[in-house]
């Protein structure tokens, strides 16, 4: 059950509706976020939640009774859109693309980069500094200085920029230099970084873990949510299953389902989600059609001269057709 609390509710009126939960054999969690004050119960016991309507300081109350709460569509119809910055707005009405290199290489590069989003009206470039790679011998990112660089740029051009976080401890270093914070396949259950997010007021990016299962990766986004940061989106990257043919196994059945159990923008990632080059675009014009709020994809000047990720990397000539065909699709799904 979520019991939505009116604004400038006093505290011994929070307390007292507390009590009453409790005295219902529910236990009481209260969740405050950048958008609203909650208390999220948890119990057995059929209950007429109308009683609950009607104490003093609630603004509202719906029965939830999924694991996850506060992420459930079921007590909010509308997408939880977010606003990067004017004209930018994740889960509105069109489509959100974001796009760039799996990692940040050099200055070069991301100038180069930040010239084809403009050229293509892209408003948010991707690009690891702090890169989970499966092998410690291969290119790890270029770290914080990386970031900062990539920052620089990013904001003489107008761009936002989304980047990887791998640890609580980065969070902080990263602050000023991040719009988004991703959380990567591999840390989606890391519940300590998570509920570090929560306390951030920067927007984050969760994808799906690798063999992670929807509720989990809607489990994982309450982890943020109650811990204060409402500004959330989902990503659905792949995941793992027996099929070798490609790198991973592009669940297209999981954004219309997330689009039904959860307010927040869903995002698809076709780069990782297949892993070939040559078939990111198809599977991004899926992820559209099935109702995505946003692709991100990555893209490279020189894909086969990328330092990790070549494989999955569009060039800019591709990434420019990519962007003319997710035109027209969003013209004829209108
Ligand atoms: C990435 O976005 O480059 C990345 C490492 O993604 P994932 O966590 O989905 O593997
Ligand atoms: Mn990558």
């Amino acid at each position: 059950m979520i019991i939505q609390l009116k604004h400038h509710i006093d505290s011994s009126t929070k307390e007292r509706i507390a009590q009453f939960v409790q005295s219902l054999d529910y236990t009481v969690s209260e969740v405050s976020t950048q958008k609203g004050n909650y208390f999220v119960g948890i119990g057995k016991k059929e209950i007429d939640i109308r009683h609950i309507g009607s104490l003093e300081g609630v603004a509202d109350v719906y029965r939830v009774s999924e694991n996850y709460k506060l992420v459930s569509r079921k007590w909010k119809q509308q997408t939880s859109a977010i606003e990067l910055g004017p004209g930018v707005l994740i889960g509105g009405p069109e489509p959100v693309l974001m796009a760039g290199p799996c990692a940040i290489e050099s200055e070069d590069q991301v100038r180069a980069v930040v010239d084809h989003l403009k050229q293509q009206g892209i408003r948010v470039m991707r690009g690891g500094v702090f890169k989970p790679r499966s092998s410690p011998y291969t290119f790890q990112g270029l770290g914080i200085e990386g970031l900062r660089m990539f920052h620089r740029v990013c904001k003489e051009a107008g761009i936002y920029l989304i980047t990887e976080v791998m640890e609580i401890a980065q969070i902080e270093q990263m602050y000023d230099y991040v719009d988004v914070f991703q959380v990567g396949a591999r840390n989606t259950q890391n519940f300590n970084l998570l509920n570090a997010l929560g306390k951030t007021d920067k927007p984050v990016l969760l994808k799906r873990g690798i063999s992670g299962t929807i509720d989990e990766l809607l489990q994982s986004a309450e982890y943020v949510f109650s811990a204060g940061n409402e500004q959330l989106m989902l990503c659905e990257r792949g995941i793992r299953s027996f099929e070798s043919a490609y790198r991973n196994t592009f669940d297209i059945n999981a954004i219309p389902l997330l689009k039904e159990k959860t307010h927040l923008p869903v995002i698809a990632d076709p780069s990782h989600g297949i892993g070939i080059r040559s078939h990111v675009a198809a599977v991004a014009l899926a992820a559209a059609a099935a109702g995505a709020d946003g692709i991100i994809y990555e893209v490279h000047a020189q894909p086969e001269r990328a330092l990790s990720d070549a494989q999955q990397t569009l060039n800019f000539e591709e990434s420019a057709a990519l962007v003319a065909q997710l035109k027209r699709l969003a013209a004829v799904l209108k």
